[in-house]
């Protein structure tokens, strides 16, 4: 067993896999599930499960093996019809393979301190994580085991560079303490985040890393003393606009729906019902519908329970160690993207709410598992709806701000 230093959601405490009572099984998505060599050496000596195991010589999933896949290639073979893991059942926990033992927990390792998260895509981590009245907060342990070597999906070094990455840990904690400052609206906070990243961006450009320290403490003194909210009561909405760009890019992620996930379908069923169809929206434009949902139910949902996209965003910024960036984009791209993955949510809920005639929390969880579940696990959903902003030209705050502002 190895110790680490670690940095830990809090929620991943409480986390218990709810097994056969979980509403949509990782066992279940249509995606291929890699097997590493060790497992696949061991399931060799159990003949059940050495029928369902496939070297993967053509390198399909990049690893040394994967499972076979149910006929309709939506579930794992191995998954029982009471929804229970038959290898787990067989041969214990200790011989899931690495891709099922590590699921949904994240492994980040950054200046040698390992960070632990979970994806979203798991209804249990969703609740466990969204629904903190108080915030999502992180505990730090100097020594934390592990019983298994994991996957690390980042893992990053900052002081030794003489760049913009050497500030990544103050621009984290920066956005994580902007986003959990309830002073101000979550549209306030992620406009001024905006600000803040568009003034920082410029300073990159122009390779002056040394003031990115000098921003982070000239916007904390700013956002302290309230001397932003002017600037930003100042910006008009355009609804028109926002739902424009939102059209575009939940259209992006319809094309990414897998068979494997119904309950992001009917999410995405239940929002277009909600704004077109008769029964819903009656014979009023989008526009008047969208704008009559977000007063009458998105709005006072939204007063009681910010906190759980509030939640989401610093999940994200956790999770994503953003704003790090793949070296081909920008800081503010990151910024891009958090933005997009907030307002898609946002656009979903509010035609949900028109077709539900109300939001209950159960139903806003289940709209962001399945929207992660959709996102989290396909990179290509994420880079199809950057590429669309770029190609229209809407990476710019003006866009980014229009996308949050009502
Ligand atoms: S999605 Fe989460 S709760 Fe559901 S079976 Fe997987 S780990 Fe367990």
């Amino acid at each position: 067993m190895q110790k680490f230093p670690a940095l830990i959601a809090n929620y991943m405490k409480n986390f218990k896999c709810t097994g056969s009572a979980c509403e949509d099984t990782c066992c279940s998505g249509g995606w291929t599930i890699p097997v590493d060599k060790v497992s696949y050496e061991r399931y060799q000596k159990d003949d059940e499960i050495k029928r369902n195991v496939v070297r993967d010589t053509a390198k399909v999933t990049g690893q040394y093996a994967y499972m076979k896949l149910s006929e309709d290639k939506l579930s794992c073979s191995m998954l029982s019809e009471d929804k229970l893991c038959t290898i787990q059942a067989r041969l214990g926990e200790g011989a899931l393979c690495k891709t099922c033992y590590i699921y949904p927990r994240n492994y980040n390792y950054v200046n040698k301190n390992l960070e632990i998260s979970a994806t979203l895509s798991c209804p249990e981590i969703a609740r466990l994580a969204l629904l903190q009245k108080d915030g999502i907060d992180f505990d730090y342990f100097e020594e934390y085991p592990l019983l298994r070597e994991v996957q690390v999906q980042n893992s990053v070094e900052t002081y030794s560079h003489d760049n913009e990455l050497k500030y990544l840990w103050d621009l984290r904690s920066f956005s994580i303490g902007l986003l959990q400052n309830r002073a101000y609206s979550l549209k306030e906070r992620l406009i001024l985040l905006g600000m803040f990243f568009e003034s920082v961006n410029k300073e990159i450009e122009a390779q002056n890393y040394a003031a990115i320290g000098q921003f982070i403490d000239r916007y904390t003194e700013l956002l302290d003393h309230g001397l932003l909210k002017n600037e930003i009561d100042s910006i008009k909405p355009n609804i028109a606009a926002q739902i424009q760009v939102l059209t575009q890019l939940t259209e992006i992620g319809v094309k990414y729906i897998t068979p494997g996930n119904d309950r992001y379908r009917e999410c995405v069923i239940e929002f277009i019902d909600g704004l077109v169809h008769p029964d819903h929206a009656g014979d009023k434009s989008i526009l008047d519908t969208y704008e009559d949902a977000y007063n009458h139910y998105y709005v006072p949902f939204m007063k009681q329970h910010e906190y759980i996209l509030e939640n989401y965003l610093v999940d994200l910024v956790f999770k994503n160690v953003f704003p790090i960036t793949d070296g081909k984009s920008s800081i503010f791209d990151e910024y891009v993207k958090l933005i997009c993955h907030y307002a898609i949510i946002k656009f979903l809920l509010i035609g949900i709410s028109a077709h539900d005639k109300g939001l209950q929390i159960d139903k806003v969880i289940k709209v962001i598992q399945s929207f992660s579940k959709s996102i989290g696990h396909n990179k290509s959903h994420v880079s199809s709806i950057i590429a669309k902003i770029k190609e229209e030209k809407n990476n710019n705050l003006y866009y980014m701000t229009c996308l949050v502002n009502h």
